[in-house]
């Protein structure tokens, strides 16, 4: 048997056949276009039915179609609550597909269908736990507990972005303040990388650069590498506001595994994850207990949507 993952994202669909060892094998890609919810749910299934003609599929060997949408979903009635991005409002997927192929279908969150993903191939032993963080243009974090999903009782739970550590800190696009990724995201790292540049006009980040406009992520970590003050402070605090909201994590859930996702993970270990994981450990709960959460990369990089999506139909 297969399982269909369909990868909405922003710009792109991501369609992929995913076997019964939880492996990719084939993988459709197609700009999005959307002019409306009937047309998109035409779409995606076009989309699902090409993926298994192309690679000689048939229909009844296809287990389950899991999509992951950017925004949150009522997967019990099969229906898309509201996207970012995209101006999807109640849309009623799993009614549309089924109007030409009655194939179970799962809907979930993006970042939840990362988690997901990293969870089924985390290793030969299954986990308890796993949440997922991914440092980009905001932080997303998908919970799985149990090999379940926890999005909360209306779809919109999980959001770990948006839990507050500075009290009346930077506004967020949520609108409270000070929120979790607003101080360890991607974007929020290049933000205080610049404004270290700014305050030391003799960093040696001004050299490697050649500007403000070509600071990214890897920036401040490559400079500290070189032995420069200033970029060792912005790395030092960045890592801060990031063990702030692991341990508060871990206070909650104390998962088996933390994975970090996103270009920063990309980071050696030795500048992230090793101080990271000590760093944690002293400010959460449960210190003297005799396994702790341990600290990853995430594995499956961009195709953990896809894999995820499609194992939904496996998580149930
Ligand atoms: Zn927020």
């Amino acid at each position: 048997m297969y399982y269909v993952g369909i990868d909405i994202g922003g710009t792109n669909l991501k369609a992929g056949l995913v076997d019964e060892h939880y492996q990719l094998v084939a993988t459709k890609k197609m700009p999005l276009q959307f002019t409306s919810m009937e047309q998109m749910g035409e779409t995606l299934t076009d989309m699902a039915l090409a993926l298994l003609e192309e690679n000689h599929i048939a229909r009844d060997q296809v287990a389950s179609i899991g999509m992951g949408f950017p925004g949150s979903v009522d997967n019990r009635r099969g229906v898309v609550i509201k996207t970012v991005n995209i101006p999807i409002r109640f849309m009623p997927v799993a009614e549309m597909v089924h109007r030409r192929w009655d194939v179970p279908v799962y809907l979930g969150n993006d970042a939840d269908c990362a988690a997901l993903g990293e969870y089924y191939h985390y290793g030969d032993e299954k986990l308890e736990s796993l949440i997922l963080v991914t440092l980009g243009t905001g932080i997303g974090t998908g919970i799985i507990l149990d090999g379940k999903i926890q999005a909360g009782f209306n779809g919109f739970g999980g959001e770990g972005g948006h839990i507050v550590i500075v009290h009346g800190g930077e506004p967020c696009t949520c609108g409270r303040k000070g929120c979790w990724e607003r101080y360890a995201s991607a974007s929020a790292l290049v933000r205080q990388t610049k404004a270290a540049m700014e305050a030391n006009p003799g960093s040696a980040m001004w050299q490697m650069t050649g500007g403000l406009e070509q600071v990214d992520g890897r920036t401040a970590f490559a400079a500290m590498r070189a032995g420069d003050a200033a970029a060792k402070a912005v790395v030092k605090q960045y890592l801060d506001y990031l063990a702030e909201g692991l341990a508060n994590f871990i206070n909650i859930f104390q998962p088996e595994v933390i994975a970090l996702g996103g270009g920063v993970s990309h980071e050696r270990d030795e500048d992230l994850l090793v101080p990271l994981q000590s760093m944690v450990l002293d400010m959460c709960f449960g210190r003297e207990a005799e396994r702790h959460t341990k600290l990853v990369k995430a594995k499956l990089g961009n195709d953990a949507g896809i894999i995820g999506a499609a194992l939904l139909g496996v998580s149930g």
